[in-house]
């Protein structure tokens, strides 16, 4: 059996930065994802086509095929009465901000005086990602499976 539309794989895989550090890994927990329902970013989804149980490779995405560029109007400088009850701000740290979209995620990304920048974008947007795949399992998806439009079980969504 090879990855088509609709089959739920499992793989193993090892997730580097362009500077080739590791960003992610399944770590002997496979994961178990649903093929065309974008499950995956799209890059890595093509990636897996048509591939078979024991197949192993390295596949470099592009920006563009994993988590979008880096949008700059995502780059915000607000307030720091906006962060009230937090004790004591620092770089790096992470928010959940109500925007237009709905919550989103945001760092903080400098600190001048009671000028906060944050940074709504993801932290992988912008990057070239590189993985390192190994494919442990293929099989056909349940009903419930194709309703829900991800993978149960052992490595898939639990619920
Ligand atoms: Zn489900």
């Amino acid at each position: 059996m090879k990855i088509e539309q609709d089959c739920v794989a499992m793989i193993e895989y090892v997730l580097k930065n362009e500077h080739g550090e590791q960003i992610d890994a399944s770590n002997g927990s496979p994961l178990a994802y649903l093929h065309g329902h974008q499950n995956l970013i799209q890059g890595l989804e093509e990636s897996l086509l048509g591939k078979q149980v024991g197949d192993e490779f390295t596949t470099t995405v592009p920006a563009e095929k994993a988590y979008g560029p880096r949008a700059e109007e995502l780059v915000q400088t607000v307030p720091s009465n906006m962060f009230q009850g937090v004790d004591s701000l620092e770089i790096g740290m992470r928010f959940e901000a109500q925007s237009d979209q709905g919550m989103h995620s945001v760092e903080v990304t400098n600190i001048e005086d009671d000028q906060i920048t944050v940074d709504g974008n993801h932290p992988l947007a912008g990057m070239d990602l590189t993985f390192e795949v190994k494919v442990v399992d293929i099989r056909a998806a349940t009903e419930d499976e194709l309703d829900h439009g991800h993978a149960h079980g052992e490595g898939g969504v639990q619920h």
